[in-house]
């Protein structure tokens, strides 16, 4: 089974996708973290944003692998460090870079060979599983994504002096990039579950899915 999951940022699909893959007993890939993995490669580098063939031959040679909820980098353990406030800036700018796109999707699709599978991130339905046997669009009011992120890494301590206009002023700004980019642009595809967050706990929005996925086709065109 092959479950996409997209949306737009603080909309809850990791936590959700998560939960889903727990309860399915399904391998769970975060692609999201995958574009971050390579911004910080990017920036550790020190090339340039704008130097759209520099990205795209570290994109070539980037070695990417997960274990288990950990993401390593060319061998080094990134999962803390790809959250940072600077990663998570200047993701949407590597993301946007065609060759960066074509290596990752790549490598989604080879992962999800064979496996049951949730990924999350903003292209799974139009471009790394356009025959998933799901497909579901998590959105909600951007204050609230703005209040979730806020929240969160507040409990992290991490807020880096940051306030929750800031964050919402973030959070808009990447949602704008992700959504206008050239490339496999964040959609929400016309076979998608179309599901607002904004008033459902993570309990309830988990249940939902569940509910549609364990559903009889025959009974959901109904
Ligand atoms: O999901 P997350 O917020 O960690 O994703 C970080 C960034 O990675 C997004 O804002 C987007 O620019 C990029 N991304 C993407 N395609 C995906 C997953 C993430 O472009 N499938």
């Amino acid at each position: 089974m092959q479950i996409a999951m997209d949306g737009p940022a603080g909309a809850g699909k990791s936590t959700i996708a998560k939960c889903v893959a727990k309860k399915l007993k399904i391998t769970y890939l975060d692609t999201g973290a995958m574009y971050r993995a390579i911004t910080k490669g990017v920036i550790d580098r020190g090339i340039c944003f704008d130097d759209q063939d520099a990205i795209a031959e570290y994109a070539h040679q980037a070695v990417i692998a997960f274990k288990g909820d950990q993401i390593f980098l060319d061998g080094q353990d990134v999962t803390r460090a790809i959250r940072t406030p600077e990663v998570s800036a200047h993701t949407s700018d590597v993301a946007s870079v065609p060759e960066v796109r074509k290596v990752l999707v790549q490598a989604q699709q080879q992962i999800a060979e064979g496996t049951d599978v949730i990924m999350d991130g903003r292209d799974i339905g139009s471009r790394v599983l356009p025959n998933a046997d799901y497909k579901f669009y998590l959105d909600a009011a951007v204050s609230e994504r703005a209040k979730r992120r806020y929240d969160e890494l507040k409990a992290k301590k991490a807020l880096d002096g940051k306030t929750l206009a800031d964050i919402e002023a973030d959070i808009e700004k990447r949602d704008y990039l992700d959504s206008h980019r050239e490339v496999d642009p964040l959609v929400c595809c016309e076979d998608a579950h179309r599901i607002d967050t904004t008033a459902m706990t993570i309990d309830q929005v988990c249940d939902c899915l569940i509910e549609i996925i364990k559903k009889p086709k025959d009974e959901e065109a109904l």
